[in-house]
């Protein structure tokens, strides 16, 4: 059997990151089994459906770096298939007219509430003959959902789940205007696709109920199911807005890198064994469903960010230039110019030392792309006393007259044995100079700084700059 699984959004609103992992363990799961990923847009509900939230979804999806076999489904554009199914489930018997009327279904809702039950359906044109349909109503169509028993469900992360079946009343499938409910379309487009494992967030548990017995009526094999338990905040707290964000996009523009939205998203709720660091490759080589745990995960943004340093200082010098220029446009009013942005790429293996975010990696390599004057922190401006200015001068002088490698090691060997001829110990010259070059306080190593601005910038830079 050849592994088929989907991601199906509904498009009313960003990509919540909730989705965004319920995306990852279905393309993990296909790719783990070289199977197929589809990607399914459940645009039937007109009114919250938007082409804005379409587009998110996509971009998020393409962002996140989750391709998806063939070319995207939507689901409104199924409608007329759906509503064919309906009518065959009609042909069969196993779905009927119903012509109720809103005051009437309204009727049953008080009625159940009063008996202390949870607002339902009460079957009345179940059993009723076609002929005492009343003239001009135009009818739903209700599916027959069974009355006794139970009905089981083998999930594979929840395992055996149940519901007795006088839970289930009988739902519409199709509307009064012709149009097919969700119920109905997802089954019949899972069915279509050829899906055989449906994993989702275990919101969609009492649908999975539900939707297994139109399979069933329609005597189509039923996919496995895999519910996944949600992503709750720190502190236990279903995920909402007051943990913080909740659009993918907003990690992105965060300066956050894909690669460790999916690392983090993989371990929220996937564990294997103690392993926290779980690049992309390794992730599809061991996913399963067996290792999915039962229990909602919490979002740790700490942790994300951690992660996200490590990351970083995995990347790939360029491609985190290419990141951070577009970053670094509305701090300088410019674009980094070209030489700006070599001396980023040379100067990007210290740099990516200690950034969690590319937003910190773009904040922390603007002294390499800057003109004069370059705008001092106040940690850099209190380095600057007129001891240090002493000393700044002194390597200046030394510098000028030093014939040796402009190089990270043998500049550093250069201004140590100075500092020791001048009897100071070398932090009390790096630091002013740090001040002098960057104008800030911290910075990557002075010496590698040095080596990546070249010799004439760094003689002007420590002229001006003291
Ligand atoms: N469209 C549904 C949602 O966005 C998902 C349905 C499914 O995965 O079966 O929640």
């Amino acid at each position: 059997m050849t592994v088929m699984a989907r991601f199906a959004p509904s498009p009313t609103g960003f990509l919540h990151i909730g989705s965004a992992r319920t995306a990852l363990f279905n393309w993990l799961f296909a790719r783990h089994h070289g199977g197929k990923y589809y990607l399914r847009i459940e645009d039937t509900d007109r009114v919250r459906s938007t082409q804005e939230a379409i587009d998110a979804i996509i971009e998020g999806l393409e962002w996140f770096g989750l391709n998806w076999d063939g070319s995207t489904v939507f689901q409104f554009e199924r409608a007329a298939r759906h509503a064919e199914v309906a009518h065959a489930l009609l042909q069969k018997g196993m779905a009927y007219y119903c012509y109720c009327s809103p005051e009437e279904l309204e009727m049953m809702k008080e009625e159940a509430r009063a008996n202390g039950l949870s607002p339902r359906y009460n079957g009345m044109w179940r059993n009723r003959d076609a002929h005492e349909a009343p003239q001009g109503v135009k009818p739903v169509i209700r599916f027959k959902a069974p009355q006794e028993g139970e009905t089981i469900i083998q999930d594979l992360v929840q395992g055996e789940v149940k519901i007795a079946n006088a839970q289930l009343d009988d739902m519409v499938i199709l509307r009064a205007d012709g149009t097919p409910t969700y119920m109905l379309s997802v089954v019949v487009d899972d069915y279509d696709m050829g899906i055989t494992h449906i994993i989702r967030g275990d919101d969609h548990l009492t649908n999975a109920f539900r939707q297994y017995h139109l399979y069933k009526a329609m005597g189509w094999h039923v996919p496995a199911f895999a519910h996944i338990p949600l992503i709750h905040g720190v502190d236990g707290a279903k995920l909402s807005k007051r943990h913080g964000a909740l659009g993918i996009e907003a990690y992105r523009d965060m300066g956050i890198l894909p690669e460790t939205l999916r690392n983090y998203l993989l371990r929220l709720g996937w564990s294997h064994g103690d392993e926290e660091i779980i690049p992309t490759d390794k992730a599809i080589k061991w996913f399963n469903l067996e290792h999915v745990g039962k229990s909602p995960s919490r979002f740790d943004m700490a942790k994300l960010l951690n992660l996200n340093g490590h990351y970083i200082r995995e990347a790939d010098d360029k491609r985190l230039v290419d990141l951070i220029l577009p970053l670094m446009h509305p701090r300088l009013g410019r674009d980094v110019d070209t030489l700006g942005q070599e001396r980023l790429l040379k100067g990007m293996k210290g740099l990516k030392q200690r950034a969690k975010t590319t937003l910190e990696l773009a904040e922390n390599g603007l002294f390499y792309t800057r003109h004069f004057p370059l705008p001092r922190d106040e940690k850099a401006q209190s380095l600057l006393t007129e001891n240090a200015l002493k000393y700044i001068g002194e390597v200046s002088r030394a510098l000028s007259a030093y014939e040796g490698l402009w190089t990270e090691d043998s500049l550093h060997e250069f201004i140590k044995t100075c500092a020791d001829t001048w009897g100071i110990k070398l932090g009390e010259v790096a630091q002013p100079l740090r001040a002098a070059l960057t104008g800030q306080g911290i910075s990557p190593s002075i010496f590698e700084i040095m080596e990546v601005l070249g010799r004439e910038e760094t003689l002007l830079r420590l002229r001006l700059g003291s």
